[in-house]
């Protein structure tokens, strides 16, 4: 229990909450890259995408479907918005638990990496 977003779905570490169900929480990020900057996880403690069983697939299609629905809530659907899922150390993954970013708001960068 020492992963800090499984700390967050536990409710011990504070955050602000954006969307939460049976399998998913959504959170805004602590340090925003953008004007709008949403995590959205699974709850069950996924350590990163390459981690990710077929059989557990299901959840990223969700995980996209929550992210679609707060990027209309945020007001940056129609805008543009990007989902980022940084994967191990040399893809910018910090935060050992699968999450989608959901950046928006401003033109993001054309550099991809
Ligand atoms: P990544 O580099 O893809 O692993 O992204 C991890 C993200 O988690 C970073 O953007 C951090 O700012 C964010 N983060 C770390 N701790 C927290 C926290 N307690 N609440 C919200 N966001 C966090």
């Amino acid at each position: 229990m020492d992963c800090i977003f499984c700390q967050i779905v536990a409710g011990k570490v504070p955050s602000e909450i954006v969307h939460q169900d049976e399998e998913i929480i959504a959170f805004r990020d602590i340090n925003p890259q953008a004007p709008t900057h949403l995590l959205i996880i699974p709850k069950r403690h996924i350590p990163s995408l390459i981690q990710l069983a077929e059989a557990e697939l299901p959840v990223l299609g969700r995980m996209v479907n929550v992210a679609n629905q707060l990027a209309r809530g945020e007001s940056i659907a129609e805008s543009g918005y990007r989902l980022v899922v940084n994967c191990g150390e040399e893809g910018g993954q910090v935060v050992p638990h699968l999450h989608l970013h959901l950046l928006g708001g401003r033109r993001l960068s054309d550099a991809m990496g």
